[in-house]
């Protein structure tokens, strides 16, 4: 892995917080920088350039989803897109139907839908919420019964972005749809690492973040079904349609969709190579240090493990691990820094010694053996530290 800067070893296992920008996104974004900086909406050569950069960014990314062009609309990153697929849809059908609807979600949304549902409460709108179960999975009858007798829209996540389960996307779907909702779908943990096309999974709505698969920070993207009700995002000028006025970050969406294209075509083993690096770093851990438990069950995103270290503190592990020079999250990126358990942990149920004592790895296809070996070692050593019972001695059995 790339982010040796000093002498000392780091292991990165915080892929699903960020991830480094590759050789190809870095490459491809360099050009619009400087060389062809123009802004895409002026006339001259330099400003064609780059509107035909970001029109064959579309096209592109439009491609890899299943989508036409002007069904995809570039954003700032994945918060945006869901702020704006949640709160743009509800506000478009309460105002072409003359009264504020119902929005249904579920509780171990990202924090970008739970608090766009939040802010939909507070102006009045109905809003419901579908349990999960403790494996991480929406729960279907929990999940019909919120949409109750109709709904204006439901957002549930593909992967969530701390345990990495998988949710039955187009079942949900249909679901929502048979209730009358329209569907938003956050697939920031899922794009470019599993299969998405939006019409094998039934959406209206698609939320992505170009960080998530080695595209800078600053961009990403929401796919909205044509003939979608759905509310300009800002005021401003004729950019993305005039439903998103401002400049375009050129330079971002040419890498973005350089990223994407490089990660769907290498998506089957670079998920291979991930997934056996991950489940033997779950075996490793559930094998060598005792009191470890996986949180959430297949289907995971491939890269994604959530463990709970029973009987120590998820922050000082972080914070020991990091000394040793493996990155690691204590909960959600978002939410690492409030001190308070995980809101996914506990909304499946789990008990307070599992939730306070989390962490999430999450790999990439720059992740070695190498790190894996160094990881388990280093957490075998923290964990003695921070709870000296923790290691079983099996040679004395
Ligand atoms: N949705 C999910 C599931 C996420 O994991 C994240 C970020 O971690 C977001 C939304 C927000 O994305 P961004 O950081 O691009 O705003």
């Amino acid at each position: 892995m790339k982010i040796t800067k000093t002498e000392k070893r780091r292991v990165y296992l915080d892929n699903a917080a960020t991830t480094c920008v590759s050789d190809t996104a870095f490459e491809a974004m360099k050009p619009f920088l400087r060389g062809s900086f123009g802004n895409p909406s002026a006339l001259y050569a330099e400003a064609r350039e780059a509107r035909a950069a970001v029109e064959r960014a579309r096209e592109e990314i439009a491609s890899l989803i299943g989508a036409a062009p002007h069904e995809v609309y570039f954003t700032s990153c994945g918060t945006e897109s869901d702020n704006w697929a949640i709160k743009g849809s509800m506000r478009a059908q309460a105002k072409a139907k003359g009264r504020k609807g119902r929005f249904v979600t579920s509780t171990f949304e990202h924090p970008a839908v739970l608090n766009s549902a939040q802010a939909l409460a507070g102006e009045g709108f109905d809003v419901a919420y579908a349990n999960v179960t403790d494996g991480g999975m929406v729960d279907e009858a929990s999940f019909a019964q919120a949409l109750g007798n109709g709904a204006d829209l439901a957002s549930i996540m593909l992967a969530n972005n701390e345990v990495g389960t998988i949710q039955p996307i187009a079942r949900l779907g249909e679901i929502a749809h048979g209730a009358g909702a329209r569907f938003h779908c956050d697939a920031v943990q899922a794009f470019a690492h599993i299969p998405v096309n939006v019409d094998d999974l039934g959406v209206d709505y698609l939320s992505v973040s170009g960080h998530k698969f080695h595209a800078p920070k600053g961009v990403g993207f929401l796919y909205v079904r044509e003939g979608t009700p759905l509310e300009p995002f800002m005021d401003g000028g004729h950019q993305e349609g005039a439903m998103r006025g401002g400049t375009e970050n050129v330079a971002g969406i040419v890498a973005m969709a350089a990223a994407a294209r490089e990660a769907c075509e290498n998506m089957a083993s670079d998920a291979a190579h991930i997934a056996a690096l991950r489940d033997e770093l779950e075996c490793r851990i559930l094998a060598e240090i005792a009191n470890t438990r996986v949180n959430g069950a297949a289907p995971r995103v491939p890269g994604t493990l959530n463990v709970s270290f029973m009987g120590i503190d998820s922050a000082s592990l972080v914070e020991l691990l990091d000394e040793r020079g493996v990155c690691a999250a204590g909960g959600s990126a978002c939410s690492s820094h409030e001190g308070e358990p995980s809101h996914v942990l506990v909304a499946m149920g789990l008990p307070s010694e599992r939730t306070q004592s989390a962490l999430r790895f999450s790999l990439s296809n720059e992740t070695t053996q190498d790190d894996i070996d160094y990881t388990v070692g280093a957490l075998k050593a923290c964990s003695e530290q921070l709870q000296p019972f923790a290691l079983l001695d099996l040679s004395s059995f």
